[in-house]
C-alpha cells in the first residue's frame, strides 16, 4: 500500500551534513560557505545540488544548503533558518527581495542596465542575474544554482515581467563545481535588434552571448559617470577600455581627446560600434589602439606623450590570494607607468577587481608606484562597485572591486 507521508517525514529524506567540532563558527556568523575540510561526514545520500541539513558536531541544526560534492566549497547555505523549505516558493521570495532592494534605491530607479541578483550578497549563492532593458541574463555558478534553474527563471519572470532570459553559464568556476558550460535562451526568444542600454545618456550595446560576464561591466557605472564629470577640457587615456564604457562617458563629458587601449580586437570593434550608436558624441576626438597596455604605456613614455586623466581598469590579475604576489607586481607596473604619464595636476583613476588583493594592499601598491614614479599624489576619492552590487556584511569576499582616484601635483 502506498503511503502519503505527512510533512515531518520529508525531513528524513534530506541528507545531513555534519561539521567537525568548532567548524560551525563561521556559519554562526552567517558566512554561507562550508569548505570540504570542515565537514566530518554526510549522513544519507545527496547528489550535486541537493539540499542538505547542516549540523554542528554537537547536533545543533544550523542551516540548509546546497551540496556540491566536487567543489572545495562543499556546501553553500540557502537559509540560516533550518526549518525553511527550499522550494520554488523559496526562490520566488529571495528573487523578489533582491529586486525590491534595488527598487528601494533612488540611484538605481532609472537604470536600464541593472544587476538584479548579486549571488551570496543577495542570499542566492552562485546566482548572478543582470537586467538589460527587458532582457535578463543569468549566470549560474554553483551546483545549487544549477539545480534550481527553472525555479529561478520562473521567479525572475514574475519579479521583473521581463520578456526574455538568456543563460551565460560559461564561467571557469563551473568546472570547480563539476558542471558543464551552459548557454542559451531559457525564456522568450532572441531580441530582434542588438541589445543596448542607456547609461547616463550614453547608448551602449550589450553582447550578452559573447561579451565578458553577462555582456557588460555594470559594476563600473557610477565610476564611468564620475569620469564624465571630471574630464571637461582634459585629455584622457583609457587603458583596458573593453567596449568603451569609460571612453564614451569621457567624450560625453567634454574631454578634448580620448585615447582608448585594449588588446582585444573584437572588444575594440564593439567599442567603435558603441560610439556609432551615439551620433551626438564628437567621434573625431576618439582614438582606439589595439595594443598591450604594459607595452603601450612604455612606448608613450619613450615618445614623450602625457595625459590629464588616465583610467586603469585591468582584468583580474589575482583571482585568489595565491596569485597576489605576481598580481601586485603587475598592478605596480601599470600604476607606476600611469603616474609617469600624467600632466601636472592630472588624475589617475585606478582599479583592481582581484578578490586576492584587498583595499589596503591595493592602496599600498599604488602608493609605492607613485613613489617610484617620483610623483606626489593624494587620494581624492575611494571608489567601488555600484549599489546593485551590494556586499553582505557577513560576506566580505563580495567586495572585489576597489578603486582610487588620485590627483598628482
Ligand atoms: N573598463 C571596462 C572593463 C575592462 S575589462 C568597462 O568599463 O567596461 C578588461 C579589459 O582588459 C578586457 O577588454 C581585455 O581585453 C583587456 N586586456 C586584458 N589584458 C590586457 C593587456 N595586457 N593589454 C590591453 N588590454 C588588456
Amino acid at each position: 500500500m502506498a503511503l502519503a507521508l505527512p510533512g515531518p517525514f520529508v525531513l528524513l529524506d534530506m541528507a545531513e551534513l555534519i561539521l567537525k567540532p568548532g567548524k560551525e563558527r563561521s556559519l554562526l556568523r552567517r558566512h554561507p560557505w562550508i569548505f570540504a575540510s570542515s565537514v566530518a561526514r554526510l549522513v544519507g545520500r545527496a547528489r550535486s545540488g541537493d539540499t542538505v541539513l547542516i549540523q554542528a558536531a554537537d547536533g545543533r541544526v544550523l542551516a540548509r544548503g546546497a551540496y556540491s560534492p566536487n567543489s572545495q566549497i562543499r556546501c553553500r547555505v540557502w537559509s540560516f533558518d533550518a526549518a525553511e523549505g527550499i522550494d520554488d516558493a523559496f526562490f520566488k521570495r529571495r528573487v523578489a527581495q533582491a529586486v525590491a532592494r534595488r527598487r528601494a534605491l533612488p540611484e538605481l530607479a532609472e537604470q536600464e542596465g541593472l544587476r538584479l541578483i548579486h549571488a551570496e550578497s543577495d542570499g542566492l549563492p552562485g546566482v548572478i542575474a543582470d537586467q538589460y532593458g527587458d532582457t535578463v541574463v543569468v549566470q549560474l555558478n554553483s551546483a545549487g544554482a544549477e539545480k534550481w534553474r527553472q525555479a529561478l527563471v520562473g521567479a525572475l519572470v514574475q519579479a521583473t515581467g521581463c520578456a526574455r532570459i538568456y543563460e551565460r553559464s560559461d564561467s571557469e568556476v563551473r568546472a570547480l563545481e563539476g558542471l558543464e558550460k551552459a548557454t542559451g535562451w531559457l525564456y522568450g526568444e532572441a531580441p530582434a535588434q542588438t541589445l543596448a542600454i542607456y547609461e547616463y545618456g550614453v547608448r551602449l550595446g550589450v553582447d550578452y552571448a559573447d561579451g565578458h560576464k553577462t555582456g557588460f561591466y555594470l559594476d563600473q557605472r557610477e565610476n564611468r559617470r564620475l569620469l564624465g564629470r571630471l574630464v571637461a577640457g582634459r585629455s584622457v587615456l583609457n587603458c583596458f577600455c573593453y567596449t568603451g564604457g569609460f571612453s564614451l562617458q569621457a567624450l560625453a563629458g567634454g574631454a578634448v581627446s580620448v585615447l582608448s587601449i585594449d588588446s582585444s580586437g573584437p572588444a575594440l570593434a564593439r567599442a567603435r560600434a558603441n560610439l556609432a550608436l551615439n551620433p551626438a558624441l564628437p567621434a573625431a576626438r576618439a582614438e582606439w589602439l589595439e595594443a598591450d597596455v604594459f607595452q603601450a604605456l612604455r612606448d608613450f613614455r619613450q615618445a614623450g606623450r602625457s595625459f590629464d586623466v588616465i583610467v586603469l581598469d585591468p582584468p583580474k590579475f589575482a583571482p585568489s590570494a595565491a596569485h597576489a604576489e605576481r598580481a601586485a607586481r603587475a598592478y605596480k607596473d601599470i600604476n607606476l607607468l600611469g603616474f609617469r604619464l600624467l600632466n601636472p595636476g592630472g588624475f589617475l583613476m585606478t582599479y583592481s577587481c582581484s578578490g586576492g588583493i584587498g583595499l589596503e594592499l591595493f592602496q599600498k601598491i599604488v602608493a609605492g608606484a607613485a613613489l617610484d614614479a617620483g610623483r606626489c599624489a593624494r587620494i581624492v576619492r575611494r571608489l567601488g562597485g555600484t549599489a546593485d552590487h551590494p556586499v553582505a556584511l557577513e560576506f566580505p569576499e563580495g567586495e572585489y572591486l576597489k578603486g582610487l582616484l588620485c590627483q598628482v601635483d
